[in-house]
């Protein structure tokens, strides 16, 4: 049986194409999806076919941000999770590597990512997953919320790794969705007060909506150029001291800088944004002689259950996050919409 599916095609391209309604082998589910959100990760390849040296192999589903309803369940799998809405985390990790059977399945090597090189991704009506990946959601959440839990658990993962103390003050570059929901993440764990900037005076303005004390209309260019000025506003912010933590939630080379720049000594910077390029400046000098503790975030590690708790009960806001909605046959406007952050958009998602 043949499926509706969006599907890659070229750089800026992406089409609606038929494909082969997936068939749930032993241990995993079929999900009927309802919900997949439009990530920055998406709008690399989107736009370039690549992060950095992953690089799609050809015409890809792209979208890994996802929920939906199962619908059936494979030999093995879980039977009572068929006609639950369930929010899926998306990547498979080999479980049998070093990292994986140290509990750091997060970095695994072998990890199989829906919407990534060689693996199409959740834009299609039907998915098969682990069932064990499968996390029900409460009555109640919608299949948009239910999706938003997967960018919403590496910001848990983020704060996580921050080891935020209670009366931290936090500052946040890169207003998105990931940044604004680490702004309320950090907020729940203690943070005494959240700074942030960004590029786009939309997200700057809506940043106090989201968890932010205020926000910073930020311009771009390196410590040479505009980054300097958000450095600058951020000490003048905490008297000269900086912030004891950092995060870089940026899709660019400056959000790295600038976190870190803006750390006090033996202050932390979690770098969770993804520039897209294979390498970045680094102010080391900086880093070295304020001895901070930089960790970089992968995706996350556990963190589903957490995130469906603090989502289920309102502690943690996603659901405003997402801020337009298309049909499967308008992915590619979807698309062109937040690679332009046009009209205000802070989460596209393809509801089905
Ligand atoms: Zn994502
Ligand atoms: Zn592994």
């Amino acid at each position: 049986m043949k499926i509706k599916a969006a599907q890659w095609a070229a750089p800026g391209q992406i089409r609606l194409i038929e494909t082969e309604k997936p068939v749930p082998g032993p241990g995993e589910v079929l999900v009927r999806v309802e919900s997949v959100g439009v990530c920055g990760s998406d709008i690399h390849y989107f736009l370039h076919g690549r992060i950095g040296e992953n690089r799609l192999k050809g015409p890809t589903i792209l979208g890994h941000e996802y929920a939906g309803i199962v619908e059936a369940a494979g030999e093995g799998a879980d039977p009572s999770l068929v006609g639950r809405r369930v929010a899926v985390e998306p990547g498979i990790p080999c479980g049998a590597c070093e990292w994986c059977r140290s509990g750091r399945y997060n970095v695994c090597e072998g990890m199989v990512f829906p919407g990534g090189p060689g693996v199409d991704g959740a834009l299609r009506e039907y998915m098969v997953a682990p069932a064990g990946r499968c996390f029900p959601v409460p009555a109640g959440m919608t299949a948009a919320v239910a999706a938003m839990i997967e960018p919403a658990a590496v910001a848990v993962h983020t704060v996580e790794l921050a080891r935020l103390r209670p009366g931290d003050t936090v500052f946040v570059a890169g207003l998105g969705p990931i940044g604004l929901l680490t702004a309320q993440v950090a907020r729940l764990c203690g943070a005494a007060a959240v700074y942030g900037a960004d590029l786009y005076p939309e997200r700057v303005a809506a940043a106090r909506a989201h968890g932010v004390d205020e926000a910073f209309q930020a311009a771009p260019g390196g410590m040479a150029a505009g980054a300097r000025a958000t450095v600058d506003w951020l000490f003048s912010r905490t008297g000269g001291r900086g912030a004891d933590v950092t995060f870089d939630c940026t899709n660019s080379s400056d959000g790295i800088l600038v976190a870190m720049h803006c750390a006090r000594p033996a202050g932390r910077a979690v770098l969770t944004g993804i520039s897209g390029a294979e390498e970045d400046p680094v102010p080391v000098s900086v880093a070295r002689r304020r001895g901070l503790g930089v960790q970089w975030c992968r995706r996350f590690l556990n963190n589903y259950p957490a995130t469906l708790a603090l989502a289920a009960t309102g502690r943690l806001d996603v659901g405003s996050l997402v801020t337009h909605s298309f049909p499967l046959e308008r992915t590619q406007e979807a698309f062109q919409l937040v690679a332009d952050y046009a009209d205000g958009v802070l989460k596209a998602s393809v509801d089905f």
